[in-house]
């Protein structure tokens, strides 16, 4: 006889295992989780490549939360290694510290500012607007036209294929400006890697008896054979609804590998180039895994219309149509959307792994901490 699952899960990401993990382990359900890639961990998904380093297939994946929930969740599958990230761009031909603080304007400007003149400078050049909605207005409004041209306009022309004034304010809110010497990325109460990386996270996340993985599957084939009571969809939610309401779009990246014969080739983790190159950024993985080896391999990010949707792309006309797919997904009992791509939100891995505590606490009626704390 066919078996058959409370769930079934589409998307082996974050969103897909944490969600299958919580309810086979704490609840005993039993769930088949399907991804159409032949492996799991979504975006996050590393790997040993050829020369034996540690590569993200899908970019560089750094984890950092203020959540001590998520945090202490995750730590039951992974021990972890302390990283604080930091990134230089390159501009004017210097490597200059970003997020913009204290350090970049000085070297940028050859000046000697303190934190107090520097305020006041970023005062005296800023133009601020009444109203705040577009990602040209956070950086014009804090920094003025000059470093928003040199370190943001062109930057995101380039990944996003929009101009700043036409992108929701939150996406160049995530890159903060600082007035003191500060040059972390970020500055979350847990900064760290996955000591064996994520795929070995996962790993553990998924060996139970209860849930079952298929790899290299598609939802469309798995729904017509499988005998499940409800649905977990991670995917792109207008495909779910077959593009009834025309397209969402998500900007896609290709990833260019390289590997060279020594073990550091970059100054920082991550080098930006907002003005140069059809690429963004490069990485070096080492600089993040903390990898010791005698090759290193480095990736170059360029920004793609068509390829495998990694970015929701957030402004007006497209929160309008997701809200009209939301609300086909609404009337649908027994189908629950969680995830980047079904949320249709340019989340950070903590914020999915939160949402997917989320989704199984309204959907077994525990709270959310006993839910995380329960092993
Ligand atoms: P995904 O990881 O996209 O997983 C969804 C899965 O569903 C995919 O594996 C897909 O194959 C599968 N799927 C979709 N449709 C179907 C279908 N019909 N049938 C079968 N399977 C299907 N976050 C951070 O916190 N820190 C970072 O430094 C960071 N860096 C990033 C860098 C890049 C380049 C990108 C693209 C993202 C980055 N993120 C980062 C965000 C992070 O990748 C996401 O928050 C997280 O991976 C989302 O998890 P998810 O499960 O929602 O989606
Ligand atoms: N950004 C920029 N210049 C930079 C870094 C970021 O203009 O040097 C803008 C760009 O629009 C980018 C956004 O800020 O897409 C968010 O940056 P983040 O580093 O968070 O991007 P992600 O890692 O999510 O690709």
């Amino acid at each position: 006889m066919e078996t058959s699952y409370d769930y079934l899960i589409v998307g082996a990401g974050f969103a897909g295992s944490v969600a299958a993990e919580r309810l086979a382990r704490v609840f005993d359900k039993r769930v088949l989780l399907v991804d159409r890639r032949p492996h799991i961990g979504g975006n996050a998904f590393d790997h040993i490549d050829a020369h034996g380093v540690l590569v993200h297939r899908y970019g560089p994946h750094i984890f950092h939360t203020n959540s001590d929930e998520v945090f202490a969740y995750l730590s039951q599958f992974t021990e972890w290694r302390p990283y604080e990230h930091r990134v230089l761009a390159s501009v004017d031909g210097m490597l200059l510290p970003i997020p913009i603080n204290l350090d970049t304007i000085n070297r940028l400007y050859g000046w000697s500012l303190d934190s107090a003149a520097l305020e006041a400078y970023f005062q005296f050049i800023a133009e601020p607007v009444a109203q705040v909605r577009t990602s040209e207005d956070v950086i014009v409004g804090r920094v003025g036209r000059e470093l928003y041209e040199k370190f943001f306009r062109n930057y995101t022309r380039k990944q996003w294929a929009l101009d700043p004034s036409e992108l929701d304010a939150s996406v160049t809110s995530r890159v903060p400006v600082r007035i003191n010497r500060d040059d972390r990325y970020f500055t979350d109460r847990h900064q760290a890697m996955p000591l064996h990386g994520y795929t070995a996270m996962f790993e553990r996340m998924l060996d139970h008896p209860n849930i079952e993985v298929e790899l290299g599957v598609d939802f469309a084939d798995v729904r017509k054979r499988a005998h499940y009571g409800a649905l977990i969809y991670t995917g792109p939610i207008d495909e779910y609804f077959d593009h009834a309401f025309g397209r969402l779009p998500y900007r896609s990246l290709e990833f260019r590998f390289e590997t060279h014969q020594t073990p550091r080739m970059l100054p920082a983790a991550v080098v930006n180039y907002p003005n140069d190159h059809e690429y963004t950024r490069i990485t070096e993985y080492s600089q993040l895994t903390g990898q010791q080896h005698e090759y290193t391999t480095l990736s170059y990010e360029i920004p793609r219309a068509d390829g495998d949707p990694y970015y929701p792309v957030p402004r007006p006309e497209n929160a309008a149509v997701y809200a009209r797919y939301r609300a086909l997904a609404d009337a649908l009992p027994d189908v629950h959307f969680t995830g980047r791509l079904a949320a249709y939100r340019y989340y950070n891995m903590d914020q999915v792994v939160a949402q997917s505590l989320a989704l199984c606490t309204r959907l077994t009626g525990v709270s959310r901490a006993e839910l995380a704390a329960a092993s």
